[in-house]
């Protein structure tokens, strides 16, 4: 016999696993599932292995860093908060960053942004996917306060195959356990089988880049600053981490990708330092690098009746500004507070707040992705006129204080909550 959920969520990585925690705050009356290829105990058991590591020497301190760090802005920092959880992600690893400074290959274009402008001790945090992670399936494994929804998590699963019933959607794992959704939730990231079935189309397309990914140890200190150079082939960004480490994400054509991921650990690092105009001295270390194909990809639905849309499952977005996650928690946040709003589970007005959800996210979503595919496009041109704009784009927002403020407070987060 299938087990019956109120909600069941596919997917249960950074935002699946959060949206299932706000849930479980929220929405006492509520039955939850979720189903994700991930063993959530393997991934608490590797984040304390990492951290126990933590008085030995730079090049293993490297090594202990999970290669997925990513920059959480002030937005999400609440959200994990209310959820009783920031302090918990804190004492793991995080290190905060207080500016960011970007500057232009091809002129003399550069912008710093400092958190101190707008009052704020800082601009955000780079965490690792696995410190939040850790976090969330620590609450959902059971060691919640009480009085709150109980989560029943489906790990190292797959779903076979999903199929439209009467009261919702019939979802059969690979392992032949077979679950009733009354509410059927696609938090399974760009190649979402929730979005196929919904029948949901999407509009993107590739940017036949790659983006590689490392953690290094660098001569200077990074002064925790977030440090981007663009690049004609793309943007090069240096993430502080705690020391003198930092994670790179260096956006490149994939046959160029290709081949900067078969030098060996020497010749990579002389082609970043140039890349890089060794802004922070020479790099001292470098660990394994990683791969990641880059696309862009809009959900031209965020739902249907009985179906609904989180995170990179409807909007997949250029790193370049690390907004992916921000944006999935708080679409996480505003769907939580749609549905309580709406009286779930108790309402058959269900679809009613999928929709108010949908128009709430999907413009500032959109804005988003827009803006990072303009900013993409428009640094990789070498066309004079284009190089002209933006060098003068960037020393007009360098000297108008105004717009300065105001695209760091929409790049700190909205006031994302779901109380
Ligand atoms: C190089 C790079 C750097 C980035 N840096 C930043 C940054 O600094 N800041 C930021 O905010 N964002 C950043 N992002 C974006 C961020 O990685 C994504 O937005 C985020 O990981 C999306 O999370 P998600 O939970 O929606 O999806 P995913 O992380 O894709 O999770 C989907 C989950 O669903 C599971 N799943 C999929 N299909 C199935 C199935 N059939 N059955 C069961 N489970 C399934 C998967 O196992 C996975 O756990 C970056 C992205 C890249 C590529």
């Amino acid at each position: 016999m299938a087990g019956r959920y109120d909600i069941v969520i596919i997917g249960g990585n950074l935002v699946g696993a959060a949206f299932a925690c706000m849930l479980q705050q929220r929405a006492a009356a509520c039955r939850i599932a979720v189903v994700d290829t991930q063993d959530p105990s393997a991934v608490i058991d590797s984040t304390q292995a990492a951290l126990s590591t933590l008085h030995a020497s730079a090049p293993q301190w490297i090594g202990s860093y999970d290669p997925r760090v990513f920059a959480v802005n002030l937005g999400s920092e609440r959200i994990f908060a209310e959820l009783g959880l920031w302090d918990a992600i804190s004492a793991m690893r995080v290190s905060a960053f207080k500016r960011m400074h970007v500057w232009d290959q091809q002129s003399s274009a550069r912008i710093t942004f400092d958190a101190a402008e707008i009052y704020q001790p800082k601009l955000g945090s780079i965490v690792e996917q696995r410190v939040m992670l850790s976090a969330l399936y620590d609450r959902l494994a059971g060691n919640s306060p009480a009085n709150q929804a109980s989560v029943d998590f489906f790990s190292s699963s797959r779903v076979r195959s999903l199929e439209k019933t009467v009261q919702g959607t019939r979802i059969t794992l690979e392992d032949g356990i077979e679950l009733d959704a009354a509410l059927l939730v696609g938090a399974d990231g760009t190649d979402s089988v929730v979005r196929d079935y919904a029948g949901i189309d999407t509009f993107g397309w590739s940017y036949h880049q790659t983006a590689i990914v490392a953690t290094l140890a660098t001569e200077r200190s990074h002064e925790s600053t977030a440090w981007q150079r663009f690049l004609p082939s793309g943007p090069l960004a240096f993430l502080p981490l705690q020391h003198n480490l930092s994670s790179i994400v260096w956006s490149v054509d994939t046959p160029d990708a290709e081949r900067l991921l078969q030098l060996d650990d020497e010749r990579f690092v002389q082609e970043l330092e140039q890349a890089f105009e060794s802004r922070l001295g020479g790099i001292t270390a470098i660990g394994q690098r990683y791969a990641f194909p880059l696309r862009l990809l809009h959900a031209k639905h965020y739902c249907r009746p009985g179906v609904v849309l989180l995170g990179n499952s409807a909007h997949t977005i250029h790193p370049l500004a690390g907004q992916g996650v921000n944006l999935g928690m708080q679409d996480a946040a505003v769907l939580t507070q749609t549905l309580l709003k709406y009286d779930f589970p108790r309402t058959d007005r269900v679809f009613r707040a999928l929709r108010e959800y949908e128009r709430c996210r999907k413009g500032e979503n959109l804005l988003m992705l827009g803006a990072m595919d303009l900013f993409k496009r428009g640094f990789g041109s070498g066309l004079f006129a284009v190089k002209l704009a933006r060098s003068m784009g960037m020393q007009l927002v360098g000297r108008c204080a105004v717009a300065k403020k105001a695209a760091m407070r929409r790049a700190l987060g909205a006031a994302a909550t779901f109380y």
